[in-house]
Formats: C-alpha cells, sequence, structure tokens
C-alpha cells in the first residue's frame, strides 16, 4: 500500500468509528477509515431491500439515542443535510384488550392515558426528563464515580439500579409496567436482572425529553452526512477494503478499531499478549435479532387507535409476556409469541416509499447464532394488534444472525450491542481496564459498541477513544463530555 502515512487510521466506519475520526480531524489530525463495506456507515445503512422505490433501513432506523448524544447535538446536522422527523408520538405500546399505552412527548400526556397509574408514572418519570441534560453526560460517558450532577445522578440511579421486573411491580395497572417493560426489553438482557430498569428509563427519557425521530430519506442520510463532515476536515475514508491483519495499514501512531473484540483479536494476531487476548476471548456476545422488512401497499390496519400515530410499536403485550418472552431467549430458547418491535417509518417520511405504500421494520431476538426462521412468528405479533396486516404485504425480505454477521462483522451471532450489556459488563466492556478504549499495545486503541456507552447510534465509544488517543498519543489535554 503506497498511501502516505497518516496521524491516524480508524477501521471501521460505524457511527463510533466515524465519530473517532471526526473528533481525531477535529483536533488537526491526519485520519483514513478503512471500511469493509462498500458503503459508508455500518449500523446506519439503507437500501431498497424490498421493492424498486421502497427505502428501508437496514439496521438502525429509530435515532432517539442519536439526538440524545453529545457528539450529534455538537453537529450541525441540518446544515450537513439531515433533517430529522418526529412521529406524531414516539412510542406505542398496545395491549389484546383495545388499551394503548401511548408515549407522548409530554409526561403529563402520556401518564394521562395510563389510568390508576397517572400519578406514579410523572412522579417517576417527571424529574428524570427534567434532568435530562445533566444525565445524558453521565449515561453517555464511562463509568464516571464523581459525576458533575450528583444530584441528578442519584435520582436517577436509585430507580434505575432495580430490575424491570421489580420497577413494574410499583405500578397497579397493566399499561405503564408494559410500556416501561418493552423499553427495558431494548437491552436483550432477561429482565429480573438488577440494573434492567436502567434501559428502560433511559429510553423513556430520551423519547420525552428529545424525542424518537427518523432520517428522511433514511438513516444513510445521517452516515453521509458524517462522511461529508470527515471529508470536509481532510479526512479520508476507503470503502471495500476489509483490513485482515496489522501488516497491510501504512503506518500511523494509532490505529483504532471500530471491530468487537473477535474483530481485534483476528487483526492484531499474535502480537496481543496471551493474557489480554484470553480476556477479549472471553469476552460475552449477547442475544442476536431476526429482521423482518416489509413493503406494504397500504398503512397498518392497527386495530386501536392512536397505534397509527407512533413512530415505533412494542408488541409485546402484558409484562409477564415480554418477561416471558426475554426469558426464553435467554434460555437459549424461540418464544412462540416473541416481542417485536416495529418501526413504521414511512408513516411519517413519505420520501421513503412510491404513491401509497409504505414500509414496515421490525425485530424480535433470538439465541446467540440462532438459524430458526422467526417471519411467521413476528407477523402473527402484527397481525394479532393489525388485523388484515399480511394482506397488505407487497414483499418481504429477512435477515438473521448469519446474514447480519455477514454484512457486518461486528454483529456477532447477530448481536447487535456489541457484547451483551448486563451490569457485569456494561461498564467493563471489553475489559476491566482503567481506561477501556486502551490495549496493552501501544497505539490501538478499540472504539466499538464493544467498549462502553455500548450499543446504539450515539457515537460517544469513538469520541472517548479518540480523546484517549489524542491524549496519549498526541500530547493533547483530556475534556470531560
Ligand atoms: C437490525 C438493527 C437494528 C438496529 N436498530 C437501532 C436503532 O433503531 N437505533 C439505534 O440507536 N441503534 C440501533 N441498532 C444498533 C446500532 O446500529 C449499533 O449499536 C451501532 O451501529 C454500533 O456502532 P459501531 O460504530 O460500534 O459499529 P457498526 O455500526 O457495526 O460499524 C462497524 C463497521 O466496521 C466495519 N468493519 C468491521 N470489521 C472490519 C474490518 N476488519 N475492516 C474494515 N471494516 C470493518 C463494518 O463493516 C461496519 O461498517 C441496530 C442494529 C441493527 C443491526
Amino acid at each position: 500500500m503506497s498511501r502516505d502515512a497518516p496521524d491516524a487510521i480508524v477501521i471501521g466506519s460505524g457511527p463510533n468509528g466515524l465519530a473517532a475520526a471526526i473528533t481525531l480531524a477535529e483536533a488537526g489530525r491526519s485520519v483514513v477509515v478503512y471500511e469493509a463495506a462498500r458503503t459508508v456507515g455500518g449500523g446506519m445503512r439503507s437500501a431498497q431491500l424490498t421493492q424498486p422505490g421502497f427505502i428501508h433501513d437496514v439496521c438502525s432506523t429509530i435515532q432517539g439515542i442519536s439526538v440524545a448524544s453529545p457528539f450529534f447535538r455538537s453537529l450541525e446536522l441540518a446544515s450537513l443535510g439531515v433533517e430529522l422527523v418526529h412521529p406524531e408520538a414516539p412510542i406505542a405500546h398496545p395491549l389484546d384488550d383495545g388499551r394503548v399505552a401511548l408515549l407522548d412527548r409530554s409526561v403529563v400526556t402520556t401518564a394521562a392515558g395510563l389510568g390508576s397509574d397517572d400519578r406514579r408514572y410523572r412522579r417517576l418519570i417527571a424529574p428524570l426528563v427534567h434532568d435530562a441534560d445533566k444525565l445524558m453526560p453521565f449515561v453517555f460517558g464511562p463509568f464516571d464515580p464523581f459525576p458533575r450532577h450528583p444530584l441528578a445522578a442519584a435520582r436517577f440511579g436509585f430507580p434505575a439500579m432495580r430490575s424491570a421486573k421489580g420497577i413494574g411491580k410499583g405500578f397497579s395497572g397493566d399499561l405503564a409496567p408494559a410500556l416501561l417493560t418493552g423499553l427495558s426489553a431494548h437491552a436483550m438482557v432477561p429482565l429480573h436482572l438488577p440494573t434492567t430498569a436502567a434501559f428502560g428509563l433511559v429510553l423513556a427519557i430520551t423519547a420525552h425529553a428529545y424525542g424518537w425521530p427518523v432520517v428522511r430519506g433514511g438513516t444513510q442520510v445521517l452516515a453521509d452526512a458524517l462522511a461529508t463532515r470527515l471529508r470536509a476536515l481532510g479526512g479520508e475514508i476507503v470503502t471495500g477494503h476489509p483490513v485482515t491483519a496489522l501488516g497491510e495499514l501504512p503506518a500511523a501512531r494509532a490505529i483504532l478499531f471500530d471491530t468487537s473484540p473477535r474483530g481485534f483479536v483476528g487483526i492484531t494476531g499474535d502480537r496481543l499478549p496471551d493474557r489480554y487476548r484470553r480476556r477479549l476471548e472471553s469476552f460475552r456476545y449477547g442475544p442476536g435479532i431476526f429482521k423482518v422488512d416489509w413493503a406494504l401497499e397500504g398503512p397498518i390496519p392497527w386495530r386501536a387507535e392512536g397505534v397509527g400515530r407512533a413512530g415505533t410499536v412494542h408488541l409485546g403485550g402484558t409484562t409477564g409476556e415480554i418477561l416471558a418472552s426475554e426469558r426464553d431467549i435467554a434460555a437459549g430458547r424461540h418464544p412462540e409469541r416473541p416481542f417485536v418491535l416495529l418501526v413504521q417509518a414511512s408513516r411519517f417520511d413519505r420520501s421513503r416509499v412510491p404513491n401509497g405504500g409504505e414500509t414496515g421494520w421490525a425485530y424480535c431476538h433470538v439465541p446467540n447464532g440462532s438459524d430458526v426462521d422467526m417471519t411467521d412468528r413476528i407477523e402473527a405479533q402484527v397481525e394479532r394488534f393489525a388485523p388484515g396486516f399480511r394482506d397488505r404485504i407487497l414483499a418481504t425480505a429477512v435477515r438473521g444472525p448469519a446474514t447480519l454477521e455477514a454484512d457486518n462483522a461486528n454483529y456477532v451471532g447477530g448481536d447487535i450491542n456489541g457484547g451483551i450489556q448486563d451490569w457485569r459488563q456494561l461498564f467493563t466492556r471489553p475489559v476491566a481496564r482503567l481506561d477501556p478504549y486502551t490495549t496493552p499495545i501501544r497505539g490501538l486503541y478499540l472504539c466499538s459498541s464493544s467498549t462502553p456507552p455500548g450499543g446504539g447510534v450515539h457515537g460517544m465509544c469513538g469520541v472517548w477513544a479518540a480523546r484517549s488517543a489524542l491524549e496519549r498519543e498526541f500530547g493533547h489535554r483530556a475534556r470531560r463530555a
């Protein structure tokens, strides 16, 4: 390879890889990003997966985490061509009897729809939403025992330490617990475990405080915007270039890996000290997902009023049902009625579909590496709350764990979070180290979602890793978020 040696190289162009590259370039460093796929973006890609004219988000579609992230909030996304489209309501969670928990941007309006739990929901959620801007640096940081806003962190920390199951027991009705359990289930961790309430609370805070938008035209627009920003800073991106060994790369003072620990071990080979390699090899990956995208001839015919107003719909019924579904997954079983996360982006962004058409995006959790086709079970869950749904399907595209991993090596066994996010591994990912982005080899850093703060499109793993590299390799002073 004849390329001049840049200051830094980033392997992988997911949100964390691009955030790392932008952070380095903003500090005046020359950066080259190598991306295995032909297009930039990792989990921010879009494609016409079903029929011409129907734009589907291949991975992430809801940008509730990115709009809350200090990294994305620091960018002028609108000037980079990104238009965020906010559904009328962020989330709906229908039950079989026709009632719906509708998470509106307003806590008061949401609570008013939760029957006897109106006051309890407000008392739990309103103070956290009020503190949202203070909490986000804490949520998106590596673990900080001395948070900048200790009172806000404590107010969040007490309920967050509980299990999702436990926090649900504090309500008298079934709508509020179902809503919060459904949000916690995004974590893909058994919901009776301590700290699983934290995921539901964080997602509820982001949905109320910042909204859960989609990107007009598809999430790829967001990836392209980050690429534009990087190139404007002098950075370079090489796509269609899987990196398989360190020796392939030009010399650079810092190399940041937006890869899984497994990918990192594969590329660094025998240069890693045995002990560190063994720790990376025992890194635990979480459940996988099975995803379905539909081209539809019209809107999903929801039985309950209000569901059509939401961008995201949680299909899993009551708290008990969701707990059972997630327990099955953790035990290696495939539930008959899986918890399904569905997004109806084209309801709010008509640029994704031809006249009158609609897209549907949905997935359920499956055991890691599963090869079971869950299409029927996912469609049955939609049909359960929207009779006649199947009649509207024009075309279907499915992606199980093997396809996901073949498309993006980071999704080991279909795990989209870069490793299980239970309390043992959330802050100590990939291994317990004072600075988890560093490795025992000088100049090599991990920056993917397998480092804190974990999965989702927020870019903060990349920002923290880049800051660590800037400090250690280039003598820049460290800054807090
Ligand atoms: C189906 C699905 C739905 C999701 N939905 C949401 C959602 O709605 N909202 C949300 O916030 N998050 C969602 N996520 C999760 C989110 O996409 C990821 O957490 C996020 O993309 C992780 O970012 P990353 O930069 O760490 O890695 P990735 O985005 O996975 O990017 C890693 C990149 O590195 C490249 N790479 C890997 N190995 C090499 C190599 N050896 N050489 C060169 N390149 C390499 C890969 O090709 C990839 O482009 C979803 C993920 C999936 C799969």
